[in-house]
């Protein structure tokens, strides 16, 4: 995502004095991220959707730090409460490994569960290495016709709060 993108769903216009961030919420410190970043507060976001596959792009450890943080109150499809996500390791980024891993693990996804959709978490690591989520995610769902939704909202974009916004910003 462009700097520019994140700023324009930073600007607030009804609020006359605040046109970042707001000072309330600061951007979290490494090894202080647990609850806090921008991926966690788009999957708080988007865990109510229930029957939705969600696969957090990245290594185990982000899927991990925020797993179990918030849910729903679905009383039928509990398929939000699956862990999915692509376990990248060192080996896999610098072999270049992570869009190969992210089209198996959708693949897996949509053969073991049938979901209405699938959103697609992209991470720290997976940004910064640049992987291409969205064409990943573009050709999975014209591979499979299940609609594939990538959420690109790594962590180090900023706060939980932000993370709300670009899961809103995913869904529109
Ligand atoms: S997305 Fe980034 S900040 Fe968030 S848990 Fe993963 S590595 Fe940590």
């Amino acid at each position: 995502m462009k700097a520019s993108e994140i700023q324009a769903l930073l600007d607030e216009p009804a609020c006359t004095h605040n046109t970042k961030e707001k000072s309330g919420c600061a951007k979290p410190k490494p090894g202080a991220t647990a609850g806090g970043c921008s991926f966690d507060g788009a999957q708080i976001a988007l865990l109510p959707i229930a029957d939705v596959a969600p696969i957090v792009h990245g290594p185990i450890a982000c899927a991990g730090s925020s797993w179990d943080n918030r849910g729903t109150r679905s009383s039928g499809v509990t398929l939000y409460r699956t862990g999915m996500t692509t376990d990248l390791s060192e080996t896999d980024v610098v072999m270049g490994r992570g869009e190969k891993r992210l089209f198996h693990a959708i693949k897996q996804a949509i053969d073991s569960y049938s979901p209405a959709a699938v959103f697609v978490y992209n991470t720290c690591v997976t940004a910064l290495v640049g992987d291409d989520v969205g064409a990943v995610c573009r050709d999975a769902t014209e591979r499979w016709g299940t609609p594939v939704v990538p959420v690109d909202a790594a962590g180090f974009y900023g706060t939980k709060n932000l993370g709300n916004r670009l899961a809103g910003e995913a869904m529109f």
